[in-house]
């Protein structure tokens, strides 16, 4: 549409005078209310912080909460969403039309009006880049003050929430830090499956320290204009340097930092890079001890960019697993606080049940329950609501009888995460096992046996064949347990650390008597032929150690089968439990 220049301004002036008058009459008829977010809203009224709303049939609605602010908010519209205000004891006043009219069609005006002037301006295409810009200015910056969320709002997790404890105090009296000279640490990973809580986490930093709370989104830089992203970079870094002492948070920072494979990089584009660079330039720009942490998450550990996990940069890694039972019933508590829970509900029994949930999916589970028991208007939420709202939960994931939701995938993990374990106790008393679970973590298939070798400078080939067998331990329980063709593809990623370290054990450190002292990787380099006889040697090395292994394992049978079971019970177990169970 090509607009004459007269008609244009004419049409802006109009639609000008228009937008003002519909301003003032929406700001005059909503002027005392704070617009909040509807999730917000819902964890207002889980808390049971709303005292009233007033309904209507409008976009929005408004209400008072008990400490006397009044909000204004989505309206969902839904034919139960009064019963379910009311089961939470909220004072529920049906609003006459009139009113709403006027302010609707002020609201629809106002939209219009925005929305005209908008294109108007934007015919002008260069003008495009700088209302995205715009767009993204709005960054989810949490009120320092109302709403807080501290580490108790975090249930489960942790260790999580030690290691970012210790980092309050750095935030709240860096000048302390400062007059030892001591550095605040600057940037932090969190790392784990989604929904495990990590924004969460961040948030609670901040709450904690009493900052605010700076947020992005890696994939919200994905496709933006030119040069944006990194502006965009700098921007956010401003203002939370003009805020003083503050928590930064960029969640999916995959999608930013994404490992450069070869030359042209397949996986980061050039506008990403851009961004990722300016992300480093800005936080190796820090003097080091303003109070400003800047946290990251991803699911992905994995495909990070080596950049970013430099020293100096996001150089404190912390994973954020899935809750093992006794963390997932910690959550489900702290979700059922302020929710009307029936007696007959056993949180125990669901944090059972729930195996490999998130604590958003528990969350989740919670929230579906109650508002299955509003919909039927009943007092309370019982067992009832909750097994119907597991199945709402689970629509769209495979399907699983509940009660023996994989158990027999539990018990092959937990014989395969014991026979690990049991490896590496009984090879040498300096392993340290500090943690088996048969919860999966994101650097294990099933589930991980932390294994810390005792430090030393130097590997000897005793190490090394220790660390094989330790390697082996949990397809060698499999075979014992479940017998040859019950072994699973679970030990996968075991055999390619195992094989791995038998190869350089024989072709690289010239361990092996029969293939001697010459180094395989020189000979392939040189283009020379080789012959297959090292790979005959390690089939022949692995074997051997596996036969030992599944020896070790055997004679200990007993013990195999108590941490087993242990697991079974507990899902993870930490290095006091396993050393009581090797000494009964
Ligand atoms: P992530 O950032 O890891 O994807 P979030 O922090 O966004 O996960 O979690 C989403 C929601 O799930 C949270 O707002 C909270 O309601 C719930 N949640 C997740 N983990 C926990 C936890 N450990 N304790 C309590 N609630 C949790
Ligand atoms: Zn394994």
């Amino acid at each position: 549409m090509k607009l004459d220049r007269k008609v244009k301004l004419l049409l802006v002036l109009v639609i000008s005078i228009a937008l003002t008058s519909s301003i003032y009459l929406y700001i005059n008829s909503s002027k005392q209310y704070e617009e909040i977010p509807y999730k917000l809203f819902l964890t207002h009224v889980e808390k049971g912080l709303v005292d009233e709303i007033e309904l209507s049939d409008r976009a929005k609605i408004t209400g008072k909460l008990k400490n006397g602010e009044s909000f204004i908010t989505d309206n969902p519209r839904t034919e139960d969403f009064k019963e379910f205000l009311l089961l939470y004891n909220i004072n529920v006043k049906e609003v006459d039309k009139s009113g709403v009219l006027g302010q609707g069609i002020s609201f629809i005006l106002l939209l219009a009006g925005i929305g005209v002037v908008a294109y108007l301006v934007n015919s002008n295409n260069s003008k495009q880049a700088e209302k995205e810009m715009t767009n993204m200015s709005k960054m989810d910056t949490e009120s320092p003050l109302s709403n807080r969320i501290t580490f108790n709002d975090v249930a489960g997790n942790e260790e999580a929430k030690e290691s970012l404890k210790e980092l309050i105090d750095f935030i709240k009296n860096p000048d302390k830090y400062n007059k030892y000279g001591a550095r605040l640490p600057r940037g932090i990973l969190l790392y784990g499956p989604p929904g495990t809580g990590k924004t969460l986490l961040a948030k609670a930093l901040a709450g904690e320290a009493k900052v605010p709370f700076y947020a992005v989104s890696g994939s919200d830089f994905i496709q933006v204009y030119a040069g944006l992203g990194a502006s965009r970079i700098r921007e956010l870094f401003k203002e939370a340097k003009e805020s003083g002492k503050s928590v930064i948070f960029i969640d999916e920072i995959d999608s930013l930092g994404k490992k450069r494979k070869g030359a042209n990089a397949q996986g980061g584009s050039e506008e990403g890079d851009r961004t990722l660079n300016a992300l480093l330039t800005e936080m190796s720009g820090f003097k080091g001890n303003e109070g400003i942490i800047v946290m990251a998450a991803t699911n992905r550990i994995d495909t990070l960019d080596e950049a970013l996990l430099r020293p100096g940069r996001f150089d404190r890694q912390i994973e954020v697993g899935l809750p093992d039972v006794n963390a997932r019933e910690a959550i489900l508590k702290l979700h059922s606080k302020n929710k009307p829970i029936s007696k007959n509900v056993d949180l125990k029994q669901i944090a059972l049940e729930t195996i490999y949930f998130s604590g958003a999916k528990l969350e989740n589970l919670m929230n579906e329950s109650a508002m299955i028991a509003a919909k039927k208007r009943d007092k309370y939420i019982t067992m009832e609501h909750i097994n119907k709202a597991y199945f709402t939960v689970l629509v769209g994931e495979e399907k699983k009888d509940r009660s023996s939701i994989s158990l027999e995938d539990k018990k092959i993990t937990a014989y395969h995460e014991a026979g690990h374990a049991l490896v590496a106790k009984k090879l040498s008393k300096l392993n340290r096992v500090t943690k088996v679970s048969i919860i999966p973590s994101t650097k294990g298939m099933g589930g991980f046996s932390l294994n810390i070798p005792p430090d030393k400078m130097y590997q000897t080939k005793r190490d090394i064949i220790t660390n094989i067998m330790i390697a082996l331990g949990g397809r060698a329980a499999e075979e014992i347990i479940f017998g040859k063709d019950n072994i699973t593809t679970g030990a996968s990623s075991d055999l390619q650390k195992a094989t791995e370290m038998t190869l350089s054990m024989i072709g690289s450190y010239g361990m092996d008597e029969e293939v001697g002292l010459i180094n395989y990787d020189v000979i392939l380099n040189s283009n020379l032929e080789t012959d297959i006889s090292l790979m005959e040697r390690s089939k022949e090395i692995l074997e051997k150690f596996y036969t030992e292994t599944k020896e070790i394992l055997k004679e200990n049978r007993k013990y195999l089968d108590s941490i087993a079971g242990k697991l079974l019970d507990k899902e993870s177990l930490i290095e006091e439990e396993i050393n009581e169970i090797l000494a009964s």
